[in-house]
């Protein structure tokens, strides 16, 4: 773990919310609706609204948040602009796959009402298997339903060709999470590489990419091939995370005429919204400068 790391991790949380206040929309409901309305009317932006919680482990908590989600599909309903985004920790995985299950095929039903896409958030290894056990069935029954994969597990091309036969948003990341390289790529650039080329397999195999990265180099090569490959821009799409500042670059993709979504997380507690703060803060370089400025004092 490295400094930055170990500085983020003793932080308290209330520090921790005020220096990852531009990753989140807010505290509420409201406020994920409020940032999907701001985004798209000033920008053109597209969202997908995340209650942040994982790592919930109560059945009467697990079911607070089925029904957190009920509320937000409600009130995001009619907004063609808006998905929603969830997490298999924060749905029930902990306690067993097919009580997650079922609560991810009733919030699922809950948005298809209103043809509100659901994407299905990938944590860390050990749910890799899981999270796609529980993905194909329910993506059998509802065409809104998308996944993640993550370009630094060796495993994910595999993945891709045994996803589903019916075609599927698929959001490509590298991957937030430490994995051991026994399962994944340790370098960015092999993880980019790799990302790269996912997205061709994804649309050789009539899928959806979901080309999830703020590196712009490997954006502007991701643009250059679908180009090259002549691929309709309604087959693909960009999404970034609330907070990271690269508003000319998003702006020159929706002037493209193309979908540039960015992942809208709000907090009902706080205490659920921490892991993600946490998360963020340590990819931020702000937080790099800060923690050098502490220790040598300039
Ligand atoms: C919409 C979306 C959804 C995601 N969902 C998942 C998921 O379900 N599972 C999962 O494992 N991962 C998820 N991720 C995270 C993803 O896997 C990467 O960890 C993250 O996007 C950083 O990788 P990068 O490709 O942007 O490259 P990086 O090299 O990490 O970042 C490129 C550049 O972006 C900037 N940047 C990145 N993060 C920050 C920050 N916090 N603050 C300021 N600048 C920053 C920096 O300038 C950095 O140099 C998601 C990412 C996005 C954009």
């Amino acid at each position: 773990m490295g400094l930055k790391d170990t500085v983020i991790d003793l932080m308290p949380g209330p520090l921790v919310r005020t220096f990852a206040a531009p990753y989140i929309a807010g505290k509420g409901v409201a406020s994920g609706v409020a940032k999907a309305d701001e985004l798209h009317g000033k920008l053109g932006l597209y969202s997908t609204v995340d209650l942040l919680g994982e790592e919930v482990f109560r059945r009467e908590d697990v079911e607070a948040m089925v029904q957190l989600y009920f509320s937000i599909i409600e009130a995001l309903k009619g907004r063609s602009y808006a998905s929603i985004s969830l997490k298999p920790t924060q749905l029930g995985i902990t306690d067993s796959e097919a009580y997650c299950q079922d609560n991810l095929r009733r919030i699922v039903a809950a948005a298809a009402v209103h043809g509100m896409h659901v994407t299905l958030d990938m944590e860390d290894r050990h749910y890799t298997d899981a999270t796609l056990r529980m993905f194909r069935p329910i993506r059998e029954d509802f065409g809104n339903f998308g996944i993640v994969l993550q370009s630094r597990l060796y495993r994910t091309p595999d993945d891709i060709k045994m996803l589903h036969a019916k075609p599927c948003k698929v959001r490509i990341c590298i991957g937030i999470y430490n994995e051991p390289p026994e399962v994944a790529f340790q370098d960015k650039v092999d993880m980019k590489a790799k990302l790269f080329e996912q997205v061709q397999i994804l649309l050789d195999h009539g899928h959806y990419p979901e080309i999830a990265t703020h590196d712009e180099p490997l954006i502007r090569r991701c643009i250059d091939q679908l180009d090259k490959r002549a691929v309709s821009k309604d087959a693909y799409e960009f999404q970034m995370l609330l907070g990271v500042p690269r508003t000319e670059l998003q702006q020159e993709i929706v002037k493209r005429g193309q979908i540039m979504r960015l992942y809208v997380p709000f907090a009902e507690d706080w205490k659920y919204a921490v892991h993600y703060l946490k998360r963020r803060l340590a990819h931020s370089p702000s937080m790099a400068l800060m923690v050098m400025k502490n220790l040598f004092g300039s």
